[in-house]
């Protein structure tokens, strides 16, 4: 089956783990007999640089005409003072909104092999195994009215019953494929929006007797991914308070490194990147862990592709390596081998060969 993948490498790091998750990808290609195209397209500070916005005509038309999109990280403090429309993270924003990418998914897994670095105890982090589902496109980042002057600021949480719907189902239809477990978290005892979204849990609920669901406010659900995270299986939530949550438990893996995300359009298409930013600090030197990015792929094989096997293998690839006691320069002094971003790539691609 041939794939047509729009690649946007981004900046910083973005392009050396962005590079790293094709050389992967490539290697599945050949175990699975599938021919990928790649197409590149120019996004966030580079293109500011190149053509003068962001997010160009010509990257929106490789994205419209490829069958996914991968994206690295943007940013650096060289855009850092532009003015807001010339800022990199702008061309995210715009890419989203602009392909209807309205259910973002972040899984949180705890390695084993990695437990040590958690910031949590080791025997609070074991078992983390939890999808965030989060709504991306509506609530509180995008309601109108929005404005402030200097003696009152007004911000409009809005949503509609779709846009709630559409998560939703989103979220019990990944927990059936999981542990038939859903967490909706919502701030209903003081948020009218939230009563609205608990009722269409409700209703949605009821379609999946083989899903057990819960209901959690919002302030008990921050509290209890610290105290108890291995109680989750899908957490599923609206746009602000998954935007702080799933920060809150990317923390537990102890490196923003390690972790994927997927946005989704409704009709399965979807833009695929690490959630690590460009991290100037480190860029250009070779030292960037990949597996975020390369674990985004596995995403895009699962959720664009319909490549199970191909996603499964390729996760097995990450562990196995991890297991065997390797691992990049962000985690010193625990003991473990320290590999560069293109040996780690290397070891990963010898697992999926092997
Ligand atoms: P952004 O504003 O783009 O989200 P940020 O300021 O949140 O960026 P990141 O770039 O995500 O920060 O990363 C913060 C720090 O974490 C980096 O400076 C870097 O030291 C470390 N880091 C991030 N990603 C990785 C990675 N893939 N490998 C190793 N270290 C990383
Ligand atoms: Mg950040």
């Amino acid at each position: 089956m041939k794939k047509r993948v729009a690649v946007l490498r981004g900046d910083g790091i973005g392009k050396e783990v962005t590079d790293a998750a094709i050389s992967v990808l490539e290697a599945i290609g050949r175990r699975f007999h599938h021919e990928f195209e790649w197409v590149y397209g120019l996004l966030g500070g580079e293109a500011i640089d190149t053509v003068g916005q962001p997010l160009p005509d010509e990257t929106i038309r490789i994205c419209e005409e490829s069958d996914a999109i991968i994206l690295g990280a943007v940013g650096g403090p060289k855009w850092d003072n532009h003015p807001s429309h010339l800022r990199p993270e702008k061309g995210l924003l715009q890419i989203r909104k602009h392909f209807e990418l309205s259910v973002n998914l972040r899984p949180v897994q705890a390695f084993k092999s990695l437990l040590s670095v958690s910031p949590l105890k080791e025997e609070v982090a074991e078992g983390v195994d939890m999808m965030i589902v989060r709504e991306l496109t509506g609530g509180l980042y995008f309601g109108e009215p929005s404005f402030h002057d200097n003696d009152k600021a007004v911000d409009t949480l809005v949503y509609g019953r779709d846009e709630i719907e559409r998560v939703v189902i989103h979220a019990f239809e990944l927990a059936k494929q999981r542990r038939n477990k859903v967490t909706s978290v919502d701030k209903a005892n003081v948020l009218e929006s939230s009563k609205l979204w608990r009722k269409i849990v409700e209703e949605v609920a009821a379609r999946y007797p083989e899903v057990e669901y819960e209901h959690m406010l919002v302030d008990a659900a921050a509290m209890k991914l610290i105290t108890y995270p291995s109680a989750f299986d899908v957490l599923v939530t609206e746009n602000m308070f998954g935007d702080i949550l799933s920060d809150e438990a990317s923390v537990i893996t102890g490196s923003l490194g390690m972790l994927p995300s997927a946005s989704l359009r409704a009709d399965g298409f979807g833009l695929y990147e690490p959630i690590h930013g460009s991290a100037p600090d480190i860029a250009g030197k070779n030292i960037a862990n990949p597996i975020g990015a390369i674990l985004s792929t596995a995403m895009m094989l699962r959720s664009s592709f319909g490549m199970l096997e191909e996603a499964n293998a390729l996760e097995t690839a990450v562990k196995n390596v991890l297991e065997a006691g390797f691992c990049t320069s962000e985690f010193k002094n625990i003991g473990r081998q320290i590999l560069s971003t293109t040996e780690m790539t290397e070891k990963i691609i010898g697992e999926i060969e092997r």
